[in-house]
């Protein structure tokens, strides 16, 4: 049995009609940018994450980058981020020439630990960036209460938790201004890149429509030195066919990350996901962690069974990074978390006795090292 880490038959194969005819009537429209198509889905997305205004942008780094410029931060602002987190939100960080304030998650369910949070605030503190890491609504109640104590902007990066929830509301309403990505391989995918920026606020809705086109709204009039960051008419036609399909998809997801758990249990080498008290997991990707992790990717792989490492290289210690001077030792969880995270293949389409096998395979592997 061969099992790829990620497929999308499961999600595309059956829409393929329908999505084939949104692209050709895109293609027949003769209107390519910033038309109908965008302004239907913001609205539908709007609606689908209980916000009043979605911006659809090119991709999710950018939504977030636009986020921090239309709240302002720039030189001189710290803005706190999870030590353990795709680059991308550090990126965004490092574009409008803010600090970069690391702070470590909870080892048990790997987002950020609003205890850790308070102690990293100083004087200078304009943000808090929560990721919602690996599917997971991280502890946004505790979150907006510092943020509201401290008198803070809060950003989230609902990059890989669409339809995920904090106490009954939904990631991506939170935050003044919050970032989302339709990168192919998230739970939400566009067939190409793309992204949004969720809000209630309007003002801030229109300050984002207007960086993400030149930073205007009048055409040939600029207000701003803005971007060319639009979602392009036919991605937002793709993502219009898939959108109704998400929580059904999502709900796929659960049922697959519910047998793993259960086929995975008692096994005393590995920690499995972990979800915190009154909030829910989209299981973007299924992590498992192991002291064994790289003896263990390698048996799944020469098994026919195909897993990816979220992420290998904290980003403080990316090469990209080194003129912060950070230290090896210095986010010892987020440093732990590189060196024993493992994603198990998880899809909409993948089925019980596919993931029944990847559990064998891995309770072999471990009863062969015992
Ligand atoms: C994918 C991702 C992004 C960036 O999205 P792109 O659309 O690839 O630019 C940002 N943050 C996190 C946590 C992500 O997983």
């Amino acid at each position: 049995m061969q099992i790829p880490f990620l497929s999308f038959a499961g999600q595309h194969d059956p829409i393929r009609e329908e999505v084939v005819a949104a692209m050709a009537r895109v293609y027949d429209s003769h209107w390519y940018v910033l038309g109908e198509e965008v302004r239907r889905f913001e609205q539908d997305y709007a609606a689908f994450n209980q916000v009043g205004h979605c911006v659809g942008v090119a991709n999710g780094l950018d939504a977030l980058h636009l986020c921090l410029r239309a709240l302002n931060v720039g030189p001189g602002d710290e803005v706190l981020v999870p030590s353990n987190t795709y680059i991308a939100t550090w990126l965004a960080v490092s574009y409008v020439g803010a600090t970069i304030v690391p702070v470590e998650p909870r080892i048990d369910t790997y987002n950020l630990d609003p205890d850790r949070l308070e102690e990293a605030i100083t004087a200078r503190t304009k943000a808090i960036l929560p990721v919602h890491l690996y599917g997971q609504a991280c502890q946004m109640d505790a979150i907006m209460q510092i943020a509201q104590r401290y008198n803070l902007c809060v950003v989230e990066d609902n990059a890989q938790a669409q339809g995920a929830s904090c106490q009954g509301r939904l990631t991506g309403s939170f935050g003044q201004v919050n970032a989302v990505s339709f990168y192919p391989g998230k739970n939400l995918g566009a067939l190409g890149d793309a992204g949004a920026v969720t809000t209630d606020d309007a003002f801030l809705a229109a300050q984002i429509r207007t960086l993400r086109n030149y930073g205007s709204q009048q055409k040939y009039r600029n207000e701003v030195v803005g971007y060319n960051s639009r979602l392009d008419e036919l991605q937002a036609a793709i993502l219009g066919v898939k959108l109704p399909y998400l929580n059904h998809w999502t709900q796929q997801r659960q049922q697959l990350a519910a047998w793993y758990t259960q086929h995975l249990t008692g096994i005393p080498e590995i920690v499995l996901p972990q979800t915190a008290t009154a909030c829910t997991h989209v299981y973007h990707v299924y992590v498992i962690r192991t002291r064994y992790r790289d003896e263990l990717q390698q048996y799944l792989t020469q098994h026919g069974i195909g897993t990816l490492i979220h992420y290998p290289i904290p980003a403080h210690l990316q090469p990209a990074y080194k003129h912060l001077e950070f230290q090896a030792g210095q986010f010892p969880i987020a440093e732990e978390l590189a060196r024993t995270s493992v994603s198990l293949p998880l899809w909409p389409g993948l089925t019980l006795e596919q993931v029944v096998f990847v559990c064998a395979c891995i309770r072999r592997f471990f009863a062969a090292a015992r």
